[in-house]
């Protein structure tokens, strides 16, 4: 369930990579990722955001993952249940990051730098998966907090 594989499993099953196009963000998400940088940055954290949108095809090749393919089950959400998925206007409410030391991405959820990625990203307004529990926690998910409400 951890991030770090995720884009690797992405290029081969679906072999189509998500977008890290911050542009493929809605609106408020472009915003508080702008914010959540600068808060990073100001404790001396570069983020690499690496995930943004994901297509509804791409989303139904995961799901499948662990379960008509082999693997370990990557995802507990089918196509339009990920706030990955693309909104009525085409854009994504969520985004994966990494902190990134000395310029490179550090993969070990366990670094401090993590804890401090995701306190900067709940103060930008985002909700932290890295909170929830279970198999919904994910350290590097943050997406916003109206996504799916009316
Ligand atoms: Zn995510």
């Amino acid at each position: 369930m951890g991030c770090t594989g995720n884009v690797a499993i992405v290029s081969a099953w679906a072999k189509v990579m998500s977008s890290r196009n911050l542009e493929d963000l809605s609106h408020d998400m472009m915003r508080m990722a702008t914010v959540h940088k600068q808060l990073c940055k100001a404790k001396g954290i570069e983020l690499l955001i690496y995930c943004t949108l994901r297509s509804n095809e791409e989303q139904d090749a995961l799901y499948e993952i662990g379960r008509t393919k082999s693997g370990k089950i990557v995802t507990n959400a089918r196509a339009g249940q990920s706030a990955h998925n693309p909104d009525e206007f085409g854009k994504s409410h969520a985004y994966d990051c990494c902190p990134m030391i000395s310029g490179k991405p550090m993969w070990d959820e366990k670094h401090p730098s993590w804890k401090i990625a995701g306190h900067c990203g709940e103060e930008a307004g985002l909700i932290w998966s890295g909170r929830w529990s279970g198999k919904l926690k994910e350290t590097c998910h943050f997406q916003n907090p109206k996504w799916g409400k009316p």
